[in-house]
């Protein structure tokens, strides 16, 4: 299988925030059958959803992989246990949330997987760093991303 370019969107806001995306961009460019092209700088932001917990930290990565999709969604749940992440409630805090962003120009629907990521079009801590390191990207179904970035303040989203 040729490698398929991927991008995957790194966030947390619990236990040393700085230090869970750091060591998660390491784990992600150790992965077999995966090899990290680009990582973003580290952006600072408000949560999404509930206010009553800390910010964010984002980071974008790109990675061209032989994995299939559900594998690579696999290998990224499994570095999200490793950092010991508990579901407590929906959109709550987390020390390691890995959501795969785009895999190649492939369109999923399966009931674990939705690509390109559901909200990733209207989420500045998701279209800036992706901006960052591939300004030119164009999705699936042919929107450009500086048209996105257009319609998408950056809030209160900071590069740190
Ligand atoms: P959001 O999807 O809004 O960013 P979240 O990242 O907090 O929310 P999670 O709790 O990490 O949501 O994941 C919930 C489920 O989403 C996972 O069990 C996974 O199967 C599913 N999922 C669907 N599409 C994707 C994707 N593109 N990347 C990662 N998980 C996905
Ligand atoms: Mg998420
Ligand atoms: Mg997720």
């Amino acid at each position: 299988m040729e490698p398929v370019r991927c991008y995957i969107g790194l966030g947390s806001n619990l236990e040393d925030p700085v230090w869970q995306v750091q060591t998660a961009l390491k784990e992600l460019s150790k992965l077999n059958q995966c090899s990290l092209v680009r990582a973003s700088s580290l952006y600072r932001s408000a949560p999404v959803g509930p206010q009553d917990q800390p910010d964010f930290i984002n980071a974008v990565v790109a990675l061209d992989t032989t994995l299939e999709a559900h594998a690579l969604l696999d290998q990224l749940q499994a570095l999200e246990q490793s950092h010991r992440r508990v579901r407590k409630r929906h959109w709550g805090p987390r020390t390691l949330d890995l959501d795969l962003l785009l895999y190649g120009t492939e369109q999923i629907s399966t009931e674990r997987l939705t690509v390109p990521h559901a909200f990733m079009h209207e989420r500045s801590f998701v279209l800036y760093p992706l901006h960052e390191i591939s300004p030119e990207l164009i999705f699936p179904d042919d929107t450009l991303l500086s048209q996105l970035l257009v319609a998408c303040p950056m809030g209160t989203l900071a590069k740190i």
